[in-house]
């Protein structure tokens, strides 16, 4: 294992205290978008009241032997959303805020990602409540191994594979793979993907989401005919997903005049260099402390001056409050669920071009999927194949959402969810209803 494998989970950022104030919960937020495509697509009522529902949810308790010799119970959480087109896919997450609601909310955007880009998995989504950060390794070690034993049932290659997700890592992964492992007998590596590439994961992996925001995000700018290089991009979060973004944005050529993370924002006009701030973050946990431009809070950093905006943290920071205010005229959503339904409408009537999360972070679940079929194969590929692998199916997928955006004239978040809508319901007409 990698050294970096040893050090503590990078922080996250943190959502305000009023999260929970918000105007509508994750679960409503994606309901709202999945009934409007569905209206459009005039879905039969009987897929309708399928697609509605999850199939399954789990919710169980995980007793933990803390390093003090206590014993905590910990909530753990897994919702399969829907397996028609293959194994349910999705990840894991650890953090305080999580519930049988954002779980499943983001369960089924794992349903209609998997689908926008045509790879065969169902959606699932998986939490526990705990804060990872106040945990010892050995604590984080025995709590992982736990919950992976109460949800052992529904796990497998061929029945559902879970991945990082916020607060989870590579390490985490290793944990996982090993229980499974341990239960059936023998070394089972698809059951897990984001796994260290020493025991099976994928070149490209790590920075799959970042690069899969980076590749639409240039094809947004093309199609609105702004040039790329100097394009200004703000990206809120700076963990897994809104570094490697920045990063390789800035790569292309983009100029990258803002980031944040839960501790610090950073505006600068004349453009941040990422590579040091990576490396600061490398050093230091996090940007506090970083002064490479004007320190502004997460939520000012938000409606600042910019072409391009890339929530990539939490759900719920594009909202009624703030959408009327924001200036970027290209919106690249990194985080799952970033903005509110209600927010939908004000950003449109702006004319704001939003790639919607289960577009735009969809490269994560594609390289997910190109690991499980090199463990499946036993055979490993150059990470230059997995970048252009990758590349070949956001860029097919952006062009097919914008294909039907034009052709129905609606926005690109309610044509992803058309798209994915029908690849499900397809395959729900031809399997039909087992009685
Ligand atoms: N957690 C990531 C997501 O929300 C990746 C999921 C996966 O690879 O299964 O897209």
């Amino acid at each position: 294992m990698s050294p970096d494998l040893l050090l503590p989970t990078p922080p996250i950022v943190r959502p305000d205290k009023d999260r929970f104030l918000q105007e509508e919960n994750p679960f409503e937020a994606m309901m709202s978008r999945f009934d409007r495509a569905a209206v459009l697509l005039d879905l039969e009522p009987g897929i309708y009241k399928v697609l509605r529902n999850p199939e399954k949810q789990i919710i169980t308790s995980i007793p933990v032997m803390l390093d003090s010799g206590d014993v905590e119970v910990y909530t753990g959480i897994r919702v399969l959303y829907n397996t028609s087109r293959g194994p349910a896919k999705g990840g894991i997450r650890f953090d305080l805020n999580v519930t049988l609601d954002e779980v499943t909310a983001l369960a089924a955007w794992m349903t209609w990602k998997c689908a926008v880009v045509d790879i065969p998995f169902g959606g699932s989504k998986g939490g526990v409540v705990c804060d990872p950060l106040q945990m010892s390794v050995g604590e984080l070690e025995r709590l992982t191994r736990r919950y992976t034993s109460s949800i052992i049932q529904t796990l497998g290659p061929d029945s559902d594979v879970p991945a990082p997700d916020v607060n989870t890592n590579e390490r985490v992964m290793a944990w996982i793979m090993d229980t499974y492992s341990m239960h059936v007998g023998h070394t089972v590596t698809a059951v897990v993907t984001g796994k260290p590439v020493e025991m099976g994961g994928s070149r490209g992996r790590r920075e799959a989401t970042g690069r899969g925001c980076m590749i639409v995000t240039k094809r947004a700018l093309e199609h609105l005919g702004m040039p790329i290089k100097g394009a200004s991009v703000i990206v809120q979060g700076f963990g897994n997903v809104g570094s490697v973004a920045a990063q390789l944005l800035e790569r292309e050529g983009c100029k990258i005049i803002g980031i944040s993370d839960r501790t610090t924002g950073i505006v600068n006009p004349k453009g941040i260099d990422v590579e040091s701030a990576i490396a600061y973050v490398a050093q230091n946990r996090t940007l506090a402390g970083f002064t490479k431009g004007d320190a502004v809070s997460n939520s000012e950093m938000l409606t600042c001056e910019t072409d391009v905006l890339l929530p990539a943290a939490l759900e719920n920071v594009i909202t009624t409050k703030n959408a009327k205010h924001i200036k970027a005229k290209v919106i690249c959503e990194g985080a799952n669920g970033p903005t509110t339904a209600a927010a939908d409408a004000i950003l449109d009537e702006k004319g704001v071009f939003v790639v919607p999360d289960i577009l735009a972070n969809a490269g994560g679940a594609t390289v997910s999927y190109f690991e499980w079929v090199q463990d499946r194969q036993g055979y490993f590929w150059a990470e230059d194949n997995v970048n252009k692998s990758l590349t070949t199916i956001m860029e097919r997928s952006f062009d097919a959402v914008l294909d039907l955006s034009t052709q129905h004239k609606v926005n690109m978040r309610t044509a992803a969810y058309m798209l994915a809508i029908s690849r499900v319901a397809t395959v729900h007409r031809l399997r039909g209803v087992y009685a």
